[in-house]
């Protein structure tokens, strides 16, 4: 779980990566870093925290030059440790180079394993560096033809920023798992995780970079390269179940509305009756406006969300999680008491936060309280860089919805179907492992997840129904 964000030829580009990285901070809480390049002297600046914590007027005036990238981090492979901070710097081919990354490369263990037995030595634990000792002993030519080397080695998801010296290069993994965008400030270039952020800088929406798409750019212009032809298309479906904010457009499709569509499509297939509809915000807020919107039932904000506690997800200790849904969520009792309540949320990861949040409903008076989620059971963990736990650790994998709701104390709890996740699009083109297990990757590093993989691609040609899986 990561935001990237590139600026090239602006002059205050790291003032405008760092307001960028503020409106991309929901994809990583964890660091944040700024690398600026000055006509190729580097600057920068990286620790531990928020960004409002990392950076201040003193630092960021120090960030120098026309071009910067930058990184908001929460770790989904390697340590959470400042040596794992991003952006990456080293020095090739006698220029400054630095690179951040959002994705997981699937194969980073087992690169890094033969590129340590060919003597590299590592100085951070993140998959990402592997693309660095990779470039080092790509076949000489020109960088992009080094780079395009290190790629085909790459498996897995990869959205990814680069400065090296003057040049900033952005590239986006042929199964284009993780977004990015492209937008223009005036004469300059933004590449970016989410246009959400545009709206900050007063910047245009381009496009998005194609998946298999590397972008090059110099001086005032850019140039784009293929530099694999994507065979199968697979964004993340869970970009748009939770991850992106709601007011990005990815993969062509603004979030809002397919989250919308989302709890409209959940009304239709799990309906019931009751008196109000209740969101958990902010993450089940449009899909709530869409389920009342399809049923009619009236929808009320019935928890009210403090905005000065960060997401309790993310606490590592299972008690604090506990204590922060209580500080992070209160219940409206006027909307609540003595009413039938559907609750509404995008998912159940380890169902701690649903269970409290029935709880709450219930000890405010509820009669009834219906759990309705606008995304199928979260059965399997991602591989691509959304931060789900091991197996073990995810309810769905292991209960039924019926074991679920008992868990949760909901009177009924039923999950968008998989078919009704994806009928906003009828390409259906999506990477749904987490929902499935239909991993588009091969996993090379994970022995627990190859052989369930292996069978998915033997039965992938079958209907999926027929596969059984
Ligand atoms: P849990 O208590 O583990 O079931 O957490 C479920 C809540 O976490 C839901 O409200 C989701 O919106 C949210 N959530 C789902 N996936 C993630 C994730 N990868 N990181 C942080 N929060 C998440």
């Amino acid at each position: 779980m990561c935001g990237i964000i590139g600026i090239h030829n602006h002059p205050e580009s790291a003032n405008l990566a760092y307001l960028c990285l503020y409106a991309l901070q929901h994809r990583g809480q964890e660091s944040a870093g700024i690398v600026s390049s000055d006509e190729g002297r580097f600057y920068q600046r990286k620790e531990m925290g928020l960004v409002a914590d990392v950076f201040d007027e003193r630092n960021l005036n120090e960030l120098k030059g026309k071009s910067a990238i930058g990184h908001v981090r929460y770790s989904t492979s390697g340590e959470s440790s400042i040596t794992n901070v991003q952006p990456l710097f080293a020095e090739l081919f006698g220029d400054n180079f630095s690179l951040a990354h959002n994705g997981n490369i699937t194969n980073a263990l087992k690169l890094r394993e033969e590129l340590k037995a060919d003597g590299a030595v590592f100085q951070t634990t993140s998959d990402s560096e592997v693309i660095i000792h990779l470039l080092v002993r790509s076949p000489e030519g020109k960088f992009e033809d080094r780079l395009k080397w290190v790629l085909e080695k790459i498996e897995g998801a990869y959205s990814i920023v680069i400065l090296k010296g003057t040049q900033m290069i952005a590239v986006r993994d042929p199964m284009g798992i993780r977004p990015l965008v492209l937008g223009q400030v005036k004469d300059s270039y933004v590449v970016a995780s989410e246009g959400s952020c545009f709206n900050l800088i007063d910047g245009l929406f381009l496009r998005e970079i194609a998946p298999g798409e590397m972008l090059i750019f110099e001086g005032m212009n850019y140039r784009s390269i293929e530099f694999k032809k994507p065979s199968r298309i697979r964004p993340c479906i869970f970009e748009y179940v939770y991850f992106a904010r709601p007011d990005s457009t990815i993969f062509g499709r603004s979030v809002y509305e397919v989250r919308k569509l989302c709890g409209r499509a959940l009304s239709q297939e799990k309906p019931v009756d009751a008196d109000v509809i209740v969101p958990v915000p902010d993450s089940g807020l449009p899909a709530a406006l869409g389920y009342a919107e399809a049923s009619g039932i009236p929808f009320e904000m019935g928890l009210i969300r403090s905005h000065y506690v960060g997401r309790t997800f993310i606490e590592p200790e299972s008690s604090i999680r506990h204590f922060g849904v209580k500080l992070k969520l209160s219940p409206l009792k006027e909307v609540i008491t003595g009413k039938r309540v559907i609750v509404i949320d995008d998912s159940i990861v380890r169902g701690t936060t649903s269970m409290k949040i029935v709880k709450m409903i219930r000890n405010a008076g509820a009669s009834e309280v219906h759990l309705r989620i606008s995304s199928p059971p979260t059965r399997w963990p991602c591989l691509y860089g959304i931060d789900t736990p091991n197996r073990d650790e995810l309810i769905a994998s292991s209960k039924s919805v019926e074991e679920i709701r008992d868990y949760v104390t909901a009177d009924s709890l039923e999950y968008l179907s998989i078919e009704g996740l994806k009928s906003f699009d009828s390409t259906g083109n999506y990477c749904d492992a987490c929902f499935s297990g239909d991993y588009p990757i091969q996993p090379t590093d994970r022995k627990d997840l190859r052989e369930k993989a292996k069978a998915h691609v033997a039965c992938g040609q079958k209907a999926k129904s027929a596969c059984g899986m």
